[in-house]
């Protein structure tokens, strides 16, 4: 049977940088990854480094809008009927999670770990000779009214009490800034902090390569369990076998299907989102653009601009509805008249989601030698290189360089 240090089961983005930050201090890794690594869902998404954005979602102000949000079949967040009875349990800890105080506990968990995010992303990518798919920019988050800007103004004191930049920008400025957008905005705030990736797909590949390049072995297929055999673990792949004394489970969304034979129930769920590709968008934003009441990106990469967003609740297995992609083309176009829609490409990807918005970082207590990577919502591009500095650290018995205790597996 083939023999690792680590065995990397899931070769996302969060598997993929564990890999080569354990390949770095000198392990012998290899990925069990069932499509081709770095190609996760990470390639899909908004390519937006937010290493800012410390706020779980579950907070009063959402659960207020809920019930306006779920009934709007149009809007940014819609759980599909069907689904409804498997989200009862998620839903429940999703509004546990909103209380104020563990709203001010995650804020409190979140801040550390993305404060050395940004320079553990640059190190890796570095390494990796993959810096220049990273554009170190001031990203605008955009308000409609009047009133959001106001809302949202007020976390700004938050954010620099945590270490990070954020300003205001007024309507005018605004459209100084951005001229493309022409219709219907109050202002913006300004994250100066942030990084854009030009070509998500492209860096995930790079850094697959990289992987590759340094020695690093992949077993096409999928992980169907893991089983402790002599101190270590088998993990049982489809026409595979691997033995190795430590074990990532970095499978994004699918991780609890690897999980529940060992005892762990975790509420992961997918958040399904989507974006749509403007081949020749016509006018192009000269940064990434949040447009906060419709929550969704727009983001210039080297292949055009990429519309990404939204939240559907429907299961791993429910095919994509690519009406909501096509819907971000008639919502961006309320704010940039002039996009032009042809060429385009749809796309369909899973956050993995757990209710208190934080991830699921750490040894499982029951099952020494596994450590799970994974649950990282909208930030797994923006926490992966962090994430897997985390667990190198754990492999190597070492402290890591953030808390873990509120990522602990078995919180809920
Ligand atoms: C529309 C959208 C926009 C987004 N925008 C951003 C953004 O701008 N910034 C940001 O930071 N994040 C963003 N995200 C979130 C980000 O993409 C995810 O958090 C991140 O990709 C999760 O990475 P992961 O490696 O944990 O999971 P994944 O990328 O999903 O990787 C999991 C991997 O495990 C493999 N796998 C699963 N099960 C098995 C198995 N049993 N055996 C073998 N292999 C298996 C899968 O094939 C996959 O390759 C966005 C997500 C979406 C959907």
């Amino acid at each position: 049977m083939p023999t690792a240090d680590v065995a990397v089961v899931g070769g996302g983005i969060v598997g993929t940088c564990a890999a080569i930050e354990l390949q770095r201090r000198g392990r012998a890794v290899t990925i069990v990854e069932r499509d081709e690594p770095g190609a996760g869902t990470a390639a899909g998404s908004a390519g937006y480094l937010a290493y800012d954005d410390i706020f779980p979602i579950p907070s009063p102000a959402i659960v207020a809008s809920l019930p306006r949000m779920l009934f709007d079949r149009h809007g940014p967040l819609v759980v599909q009927t069907p689904y409804l009875p498997h989200l009862a349990g998620w839903g429940l800890r999703f509004l546990a999670a909103a209380r104020p105080s563990i709203v001010r506990r995650s804020i409190a968990a979140l801040a550390p770990l993305n404060r050395l995010a940004s320079q553990a992303h640059q190190d890796l990518a570095s390494r990796a000779g993959a810096q220049h798919y990273l554009v170190r920019e001031s990203v605008l988050h955009v308000f409609r009214t009047e009133a959001s800007l106001e809302t949202a103004s007020k976390l700004i004191p938050t954010l620099e009490r945590e270490g990070f930049e954020a300003g205001i920008v007024d309507r005018d400025a605004l459209r100084a800034m951005e001229p493309a957008i022409r219709n219907g905005v109050a202002g913006a705030i300004s994250f100066p902090g942030s990084d854009r990736c030009t070509n998500p797909s492209g860096y995930g590949a790079a850094l697959a390569r990289h992987f590759r390049a340094q020695g690093g072995s992949v077993i096409r297929g999928t992980a169907r369990a893991l089983e402790p055999f002599g101190g270590g673990w088998i993990v049982r792949a489809d026409e595979e076998e691997l033995l190795a004394p430590r074990v990532i489970v970095a499978t994004g969304a699918w991780s609890r299907a690897l999980l529940a034979p060992l005892g762990y129930g975790v509420p992961l769920e997918s958040a399904r989102g989507y974006n749509l590709m403007l081949g020749q968008p016509g006018v192009t934003p000269s940064r990434t653009l949040l447009f906060e009441e419709d929550h969704f990106c727009a983001t210039p990469m080297e292949d055009g601009l990429r519309l990404a967003g939204t939240v559907e609740f429907a299961g791993l297995e429910a095919p994509p509805n690519f009406y909501r992609s096509e819907m971000l083309y008639e919502i961006a176009r309320g704010y940039i008249p002039e996009l032009r829609r042809d060429p385009a490409t749809h796309w369909m990807g899973h956050r993995p989601s757990l209710p208190d918005s934080l991830p699921v970082i750490g040894e499982l207590p029951k099952h020494p030698g596994i450590i799970a990577a994974f649950g990282h919502e909208r930030r797994g591009l923006m926490q992966s290189a962090i994430t897997a500095r985390c667990v190198a650290d754990l492999v190597e018995r070492k402290t890591p360089p953030v808390d873990l205790a509120p990522f602990r597996i078995d919180r809920f």
